[in-house]
């Protein structure tokens, strides 16, 4: 209420100096030199994909396994999404015969990292330089996962975020951010976001209104120091799983992968893989006052807006949607909720 009321006696309630201080902020903890706050995450990629040069007739690299934003935002800048399939045991983009889907029309590959870990940002890199592409990684579920030392979204030419409320650092709203290392090109971005004006009321680009609100910034700047606590608290209800689980048959079910010193994983989602049996796990969870999701239950190269697209075969992404379910794993579930949840999955695979 003190950062809001500091907001309301300032009357800056779009961008601003709140907002110029989150940005900061944010900055050091990714260890990047730019970030610009932003309306979305969705924003964030239509930003960056612009600022990128990315247009019609363009062709982005991305996996089919992921939120729809992603593609949708290739799309929308009217470039054409090229669906990519994932790791079945890592649910991050493969790069298994990535090279073939080259065609002089490729200009940026969107790796994404899902479900908070770090998807393969060494060979996205050798893929991108190997074929001169922009890498926009979409980090949206991933603020503060690393890679050794690195942050997600930092590992490119540009990183995107999200503050929708359900993402590791959730606003009151919707927010966006993209981190940048290049001066020039954060500075595209600064302009594109606000209506690729510069100076005042001058406009040598098109951009759109993607601004973020202070109000939203003075919030995150608050929680912002306490992301990587969320993180821990997280990273042990999703330990606790794999130590409850463990016994579970492998049969039935798979679970996810343990983080490794490598892979700071940041738990956004505890995915299970159920095999053959997962909308009967995830009703039984539902009757059970369980919440669960099922992220994602339809590959994007399977949506209708893109059945114009050439068809392709992505089977791991085809069976991710059929297997996975996600349980509750978001920092405030605590020791008795936690232990509903393993007690009524058990009761489930008992039978
Ligand atoms: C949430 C999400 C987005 C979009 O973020 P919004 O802030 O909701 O627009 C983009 N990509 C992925 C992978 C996401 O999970």
């Amino acid at each position: 209420m003190e950062a809001f009321e500091g907001v309301l006696d300032s009357g800056y309630f779009i961008l601003g100096p709140e907002v110029e201080a989150f940005e900061r902020e944010v900055a050091s903890y990714l260890g990047t030199p730019h970030a610009i706050g932003v309306s979305s995450g969705t924003d964030a990629l239509v930003v960056a994909l612009m600022a990128s040069g990315v247009g019609p007739g363009d062709e982005v690299i991305c996996p089919a396994f992921t939120f729809f934003a992603s593609a949708g935002s290739i799309a929308r800048v009217g470039a054409v999404p090229v669906f990519i399939d994932s790791e079945e045991d890592r649910f991050n983009l493969d790069l298994e015969g990535a090279d073939e889907l080259i065609t002089e029309r490729t200009k940026a590959i969107m790796p994404v990292h899902l479900f908070g870990r770090g998807a393969a940002m060494g060979h996205v890199n050798d893929f991108a330089k190997k074929h001169s592409l922009v890498v926009i990684e979409d980090t949206a579920q991933s603020l503060g996962a690393s890679i050794s030392t690195q942050k997600c979204g930092t590992m490119g030419d540009f990183g995107i975020y999200s503050f929708f409320p359900s993402k590791n650092l959730g606003g009151f709203g919707d927010g966006g951010l993209v981190s940048c290392a290049d001066d020039e090109k954060a500075e595209l971005v600064r302009r594109l976001r606000n209506h690729g004006m510069f100076p005042k009321y001058y406009h040598s680009k098109v951009g759109g209104n993607f601004r973020i609100d202070a109000l939203q910034a003075a919030l995150l700047r608050k929680k912002l120091p306490k992301l990587d606590s969320y993180g821990l608290e997280r990273a042990e209800n999703a330990t606790y799983y794999l130590h409850e689980f463990a016994d579970l048959d492998p049969a039935r079910v798979t679970l996810p992968l343990a983080g490794t010193a490598e892979e700071g994983v940041i738990w956004n989602q505890f995915t299970l893989k159920v095999h053959g049996e997962r909308d009967r796990l995830k009703a039984y969870l539902l009757e059970n006052q369980v919440g669960c999701e099922i992220y994602y239950p339809v590959p994007l190269h399977k949506q209708e807006c893109f059945a114009h697209l050439p068809a392709v075969e992505l089977p791991v992404a085809e069976k991710l949607a059929c297997e996975v379910l996600s349980i509750p794993v978001y920092a405030e579930l605590g020791e008795e909720r936690r232990q509903r949840v393993v007690a009524v999955v058990k009761s489930f695979f008992k039978s």
